[in-house]
């Protein structure tokens, strides 16, 4: 008897409910086309939205059955119209993030034919690579907890960058992981560390972690880079990258560097991974100025949808979902090729149903 997955769902705010919809639409029509059962869908109330009708980010009991499920998939959250009393804005994503201990984000960043393409280069044809961006310590440690940060008066302000041996071993015995996993699939087997430990104590103590995790894969090749270094890489030859392991300020900041080179916000997928639970959305926020006009491209979202499968492929009570996750990024590879997915975004003419009912085809032509 196959098992289904118990997967949380937040819609959230804005553009989170479309493409959130758009996601299940295409799990459930490539579940099909595998003939796995669909997913057991528990839907949760949050966000600003919410907040806003309520005064609770998320519903009573939703954090404790998001914790219970087996992944957890969210659109967008945010509006900027609704905040809290001091301004800051409505986040039960970021609690989850450090309730859940989800260290590892994982941002793909891969060119597409017909998709934006800023590199006049043809090498940038093949840009495939994976930000792996520690995600909750590093200098989003003061951050991460509001009264972290130290103020000294009006005269010195100072946030901790923190790096840890605990966090930092399982960050990068993921990185080498995910460098095999996608060496199987014909990737190029590297993994470079991206730090900045000429400089820093805690930057050097992040890759001498690095060397001493190292040994435990032989088959990985590996490579280093100061974080302004790479930055410059990142422009000059994207292509000859694969999986870079890094700090959460520095992660952030060459994600949205890398997501720049291809396509945009709305190709974005995201992983956010612990040793026990992990939440998957699209790396692009609500966007209240295309709210509710089917303008969204939901490809981002999709995509990691195809990154949710994925993950729990990799326990054996749903390995099968790995097919269904390989047809995702397939028929949406294969979209692109055949200019069959023309998003708004891109200036093209299909909004956010088009596009989710075109993956759909895709999905069902795969032979
Ligand atoms: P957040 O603070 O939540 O990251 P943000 O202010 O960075 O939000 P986003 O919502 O991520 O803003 O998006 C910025 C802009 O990019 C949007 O206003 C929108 O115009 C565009 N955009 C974002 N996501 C998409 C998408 N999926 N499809 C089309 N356009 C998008
Ligand atoms: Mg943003």
């Amino acid at each position: 008897m196959q098992q289904n997955a118990r997967i949380a769902v937040i819609k959230g705010d804005g553009i989170g409910v479309d493409v959130a919809d758009a996601t299940l639409a295409v799990v459930s029509a490539v579940l099909d086309r595998v003939g796995l059962p669909g997913l057991n869908i528990d839907e949760i109330a949050a966000g600003a939205g919410y907040f806003r009708d309520t005064g609770r980010d998320i519903e009573p009991g939703g954090e404790e059955r998001a914790a219970e499920s087996d992944a957890i998939f969210m659109g967008a959250i945010g509006l900027p119209s609704v905040r809290h009393a001091d301004g800051t804005e409505i986040s039960p994503h970021l609690r989850l993030r450090d309730r859940f201990e989800l260290y590892a984000g994982v941002r793909p960043v891969r060119a597409y034919p017909n998709a934006p393409q800023r590199l006049a280069d043809p090498r940038a044809a093949g840009i495939d690579l994976v930000i792996l961006r520690e995600s909750t310590e590093g200098l989003f440690y003061s951050a991460a907890v509001h009264g972290r940060s130290q103020i000294i008066g009006d005269s010195e302000v100072r946030d901790t960058l923190r790096i840890t041996r605990s966090i930092c071993e399982r960050l990068h015995r993921f990185g080498f992981r995910l460098a095999e996993k996608r060496k199987a699939r014909g990737g190029k087997g590297l993994l470079t560390c991206v730090d900045k430990a000429n400089v820093f104590a805690s930057m050097a103590f992040f890759r001498k972690i690095f060397d001493e995790v190292r040994p435990e894969f032989p088959d990985i090749a590996t490579g280093y880079n100061y974080v302004d270094a790479q930055a410059l890489d990142l422009v000059r030859q994207p292509w000859a990258f694969d999986v870079l392991v890094t700090e959460n300020m520095f992660g952030d900041i060459l994600s949205d560097l890398a997501g720049g080179l291809v396509g945009g916000m709305g190709m974005a997928s995201c992983a956010e991974i612990g040793d026990h639970h992990a939440l998957f959305q699209p790396a692009h926020g609500s966007a209240p100025d295309i709210m509710g006009q089917d303008k969204a491209n939901p490809l981002a979202a999709i995509l990691s949808g195809a990154l949710m499968l994925d993950y729990l492929a990799d326990r054996t009570e749903f390995a099968a979902y790995a097919d269904a996750a390989k047809l995702i990024d397939e028929a949406v590879m294969a979209g692109f090729s055949a200019n069959r997915l023309r998003p708004m975004e891109f200036g093209g003419d299909m909004g956010t149903r088009a596009v989710t009912r075109e993956v759909i085809d895709l999905i069902g032509e795969s032979a």
